[in-house]
């Protein structure tokens, strides 16, 4: 029987890149949901700003982590489990925006951006699902976006074509990390949200919206609390029999093709 509970009560989840938009929101929506939240990014002095303005008095555990460093990550890791006892939830966030072309872009660029938003997916995830298969179950978050899979057009407006590119595999990875952990009662699913008022967009809100008017059927720009609930609903019991899922969170964004 599926246990329709969505409390992650004494479920221990880590969030990478939880400095930023989404991931600050990631971090207040895990903890109303009762869990252990170990919040990650890669300056810690601005993690913990970020998580003061999000109103935190201490609870959550904040650790600086670049996704990038197996050694880091590791360490990360053996603390969360000293601390918790183990890991449940890991959710894959951390990412930069990069506008480069495939053709005549800067190739140390496009390199730095598929570290970060795809080598890096990949070398957590790893780390993690040791652990998790230790533990006989365990969850991961990928977010990716809804840009990897629109037309080239609309992904040089918004973005450029690495980034778009680092976020396509990792929709790939969360499909076929899906697929292998599957025997281990491990799922593996992604968000993939489209245009988000954080500060990787660089530029007021008003100008973002300006930017996207007229494609986004349901009339603005998200939030990062549009995407949270999605997260915590496949990190909850309620989604023991989903797996391999993207699921986009776009305002209807990819409906206008
Ligand atoms: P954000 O506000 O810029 O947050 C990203 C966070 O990741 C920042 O705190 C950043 O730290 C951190 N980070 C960067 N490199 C890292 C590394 N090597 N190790 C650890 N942390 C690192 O952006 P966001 O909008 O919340 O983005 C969160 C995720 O959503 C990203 O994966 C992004 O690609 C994805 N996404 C966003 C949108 C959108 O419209 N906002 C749309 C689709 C997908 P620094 O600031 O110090 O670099």
């Amino acid at each position: 029987m599926t246990d329709l509970s969505f409390s992650l009560s004494g479920h221990t989840v880590l969030i990478t890149g939880a400095a930023g938009g989404i991931g600050s929101a990631l971090v207040v929506a895990f903890c109303e949901a009762g869990a252990n939240v170990v919040a990650t990014d890669t300056n810690r002095e601005a993690l913990t700003r970020a998580l003061a303005d999000h109103g935190d008095n201490g609870s959550v555990l904040a650790l600086a982590m670049d996704v990038t460093e197996e050694e880091q990550i590791s360490a990360v890791l053996d603390t969360v489990t000293q601390r918790f006892g183990r890991l449940d939830i890991l959710i894959n966030n951390a990412g930069i925006k990069s506008s480069e072309s495939l053709l005549t872009g800067n190739r140390g660029k496009i390199e730095r951006t598929m570290k970060i938003n795809t080598d890096a997916v990949l070398l957590c995830s790893r780390l993690a699902v040791r652990r998790f298969i230790k533990n006989g179950a365990g969850r991961i978050i990928n977010i990716g976006s809804s840009l990897s899979s629109q037309g080239a057009v609309f992904n040089y407006q918004a973005g450029g074509a690495d980034y778009c590119l680092s976020k396509a595999v990792v929709h790939d990875i969360t499909k076929l990390l899906a697929y292998e952990c599957a025997q281990h009662r491990i799922t593996v699913n992604g968000i993939a949200p489209g245009i988000i008022d954080t500060p990787m967009h660089g530029r007021p809100r008003e100008e973002t919206e300006a930017r996207h008017h007229g494609r986004i059927p349901l009339g603005r720009v998200g939030n990062p609390e549009d995407l949270v609930g999605l997260a915590v609903f496949l990190a909850s019991p309620a989604a023991d029999y989903i797996t391999g899922q993207m699921i986009h969170v776009n305002g209807g964004m990819l409906m206008n093709g």
